[in-house]
């Protein structure tokens, strides 16, 4: 330490300065990337536990970049939350994400759901009603088919103004999970108050899972809790047969994870959807 001493400061300021760089460049590649279409959505099954069947799909938006190949959304979502980008990047998933879903139901007997992230920034930003009836309009999807999954800290806002946008999105048909369910807030309470369709479990609880860990009680009191609600209950990150085999067990509806698939491009969804059930 003694040897950096002195270059602390200006090794400290000129990573500060890189980082920044990368910020504002970054910001004018997100913006770039939407003029020139370089967000791609992939899309991981959710199955029915009960039947073994496909039940739709979440779809998981990648930034397929020229030089850098496919980007994660952890490395560009937050960026795109702080500068606002994600309300258009926001509104082109989810008109990607409705046409995709149309398409899947014109092909196939079964009904084919599709699940869209959205970021509390979009969803308080004042058109998320408008956004997603133009979407569900232009695309002509049975707004049944379509799922907006929200994380616990949408309770954060301002309750009365985020159960009013919930219950418009609910008039146009649409159904409203929570995202990540067990890992924001202790409250329960606004479960009564949201008119909200599903819960989706998240995936740190069945990490590690085994018999007598306390993670079994949580999950196994989640979907109770679910059920008694009247909610669907989801799992999410299925790794191995023994977690479905409890997931199962539990009751609970649906699931995703590894386990049945990763999240797959287009045109590999659409062999999934063509040939898989599960048993
Ligand atoms: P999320 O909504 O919780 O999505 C689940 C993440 O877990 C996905 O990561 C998925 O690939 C991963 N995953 C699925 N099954 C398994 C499994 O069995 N094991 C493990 N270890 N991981 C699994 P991904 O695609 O990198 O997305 C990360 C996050 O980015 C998402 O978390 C979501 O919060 C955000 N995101 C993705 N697409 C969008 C979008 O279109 N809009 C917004 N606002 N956020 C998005
Ligand atoms: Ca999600
Ligand atoms: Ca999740
Ligand atoms: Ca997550």
């Amino acid at each position: 330490s003694k040897e950096l001493g002195g270059n602390n400061y200006s090794f400290f300021s000129s990573s500060m300065n890189r980082l920044l760089e990368e910020r504002v460049n970054l910001e004018r590649l997100l913006h770039t990337a939407l003029d020139r279409d370089e967000f791609v959505l992939y899309y991981q099954p959710q199955v029915d536990l009960r039947t073994g069947h496909i039940f739709g799909a979440e779809a998981l938006i990648r930034w397929m970049h020229p030089q850098r190949g496919l980007i994660p959304p952890d490395q560009f979502i937050p960026i795109a939350e702080e500068t606002g980008l994600i309300v258009p990047i926001g509104i082109w998933a989810l008109r990607t994400a409705c046409i995709q879903a149309k398409k899947w139901n014109r092909e196939h007997r079964h009904p084919v759901h599709v699940a869209v992230n959205l970021s509390v920034k979009q969803f308080i930003s004042n058109d998320i009603v408008a956004s997603v009836d133009r979407a569900i309009r232009e695309t002509g999807l049975n707004p049944n088919l379509l799922e907006l999954e929200l994380t616990e800290s949408i309770i954060l806002e301002n309750t009365e103004s985020v159960i009013a946008t919930m219950n418009q999105l609910k008039k146009l048909g649409v159904r409203i999970s929570i995202d990540d369910f067990g890992t924001g807030y202790s409250s329960l309470a606004y479960l009564k108050d949201f008119p909200i369709d599903s819960l989706k479990i998240d995936r740190s609880f069945v990490h590690n899972l085994s018999k007598n860990d306390k993670n079994t009680a949580i999950i196994s009191a989640v979907i109770t809790l679910a059920r008694k609600l009247g909610l669907k209950s989801v799992a999410e990150g299925l790794e191995t047969p023994e977690q479905l085999h409890f997931y199962r067990m539990e009751g609970c509806d649906l699931a995703q994870g590894y386990y049945f698939s990763r999240p797959l491009p287009e045109d590999q969804m659409n062999d999934l959807l063509d040939h898989s059930v599960w048993h």
